[in-house]
């Protein structure tokens, strides 16, 4: 098959419906702060299985306001993995506390168990235990959510779920989303992500209180309910900043894309295993490695990530040059945190992750996304197998 269109590791993929939805808040009298951002956070409360849902202007913001919202300040550290967009890390530094990271079990790509188990451990002696950690379900695939949440009684910490890729999956058969084993999980629907909003996130979680400070910080940290207005003067115009907040609110227009395409949301999970599946059966003759994915848990697939085999005497920049050159978008889910310039230049060091650091020598991520056809995933191996023989 001749293959002259560049195929990205990811898309967007917008419907008439959606446009059809998206239009009609146009026309209507609330483009923000209306009805479609309150529908989409309900519906998606429902979808994750939890009892409040507060939608944001990104997960970026979302992470942001979710570690104010747990306390997180000055003095205090947050954990997340190295194999992660920086933005898991970034909303411990917004919070002025600090940052630091526990290493990934490499056939999964997720925060290893065993090595957060040391590094508490280590932590209590040094009287360091972190405030909160933020474990990532990378690619869709939820962490090992009741070993953390054990492990949170046991050390006193909070969790906040990065879930950026795992809407729709599931872990131990309940929605991630659900913060059955965690305070908070956060959610993003830029294009790329399982649905979108354009940009945007949504936080959900089971805590009153949470919601509600939520939902304040992510408005200004002001207030319009009259039962919760601390000052004695009040008039029918009075409105409340009760906390320094920020305007990091999803507006309807957006709302409305995301609604609508939530309904697709189980049809493109299913899709996307599907299409890993083939991937799986096609490329089976390769060098190369899927990641696991762990009995419990149903991933939203976000990525289809495969590690070139460690003996393998190339750098896995060659075969990714050659692949883009075939007009095919892999893509490097990701560049350690820790070893970006800006970290470095807070201290961070290469060789400190070392499992991350191995992984992301030897990994990239084929093209995945709803609608990508069979023929093309034929070609993606083909050219894999071509570029393969070119260099070994
Ligand atoms: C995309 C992503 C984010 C940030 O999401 P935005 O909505 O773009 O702010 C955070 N964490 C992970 C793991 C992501 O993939």
């Amino acid at each position: 098959m001749n293959q002259d269109k560049f195929i990205p590791y990811s898309k967007q993929i917008i419907s008439e419906e959606d446009i059809k939805e998206v239009n009609k808040v146009l026309r209507s009298p609330l483009i923000t702060q209306g009805p479609i951002s309150k529908e989409f956070e309900s519906r998606l409360a429902d979808v994750a299985s939890a009892k409040y849902a507060i939608s944001t202007n990104s997960a970026t913001s979302a992470l942001h306001i979710s570690c104010l919202a747990l306390g997180l300040e000055k003095g205090d550290i947050l954990w997340t993995s190295p194999n992660t967009f920086v933005a898991s890390a970034n909303c411990a530094l917004y919070c002025d506390a600090s940052i630091d990271f526990v290493d990934i079990d490499i056939s999964t790509g997720l925060i290893s168990i065993h090595l957060l188990e040391e590094k508490l451990r280590k932590a209590k002696k040094e009287k360091k235990i972190p405030k909160i950690i933020v474990p990532v379900h990378f690619a869709g695939t939820s962490c090992a959510m009741k070993e953390i949440f054990r492990l949170s009684k046991e050390y006193g910490f909070s969790i906040i779920e990065d879930a950026s890729h795992a809407l729709g999956g599931s872990y131990n058969r309940d929605p991630v989303g659900s913060c059955k084993y965690s305070d908070i999980t956060i959610f993003s629907f830029h294009p790329v992500k399982m649905i979108t909003t354009g940009e945007g996130g949504m936080i959900t979680t089971n805590d009153l209180k949470l919601a509600k400070r939520l939902e304040k910080l992510k408005s200004h940290g002001i207030t319009k309910n009259k039962s919760e207005f601390i000052g004695s003067k009040i008039f029918s115009w009075t409105y409340e900043q009760q906390d320094l907040g920020f305007n990091y609110r999803m507006s309807d227009i957006n709302a409305a894309l995301g609604l609508s395409q939530l309904k697709r949301i189980r049809n493109i999970v299913k899709e996307r295993n599907n299409l890993l599946s083939n991937y799986k059966s096609l490329l089976s003759t390769l060098p190369i490695t899927f990641l696991e994915i762990p009995k419990d848990v149903i991933s939203s697939v976000h990525l289809a990530v495969i590690l070139l085999e460690p003996q393998l005497a190339i750098h896995h920049s060659v075969i990714f040059d050659l692949m883009r050159k075939s007009n095919i978008g892999v893509q490097l889910h990701y560049i350690p945190v820790h070893t970006q310039p800006y970290y470095q230049s807070i201290g961070f060091k290469e060789g400190q992750f070392p499992a991350s650091e191995d992984y992301s020598s030897r990994a990239f991520s084929l093209p995945l996304f709803p609608g990508l056809t069979f023929s093309q995933q034929e070609y993606i191996y083909n050219q894999l197998k071509i570029n393969f023989k070119k260099v070994m």
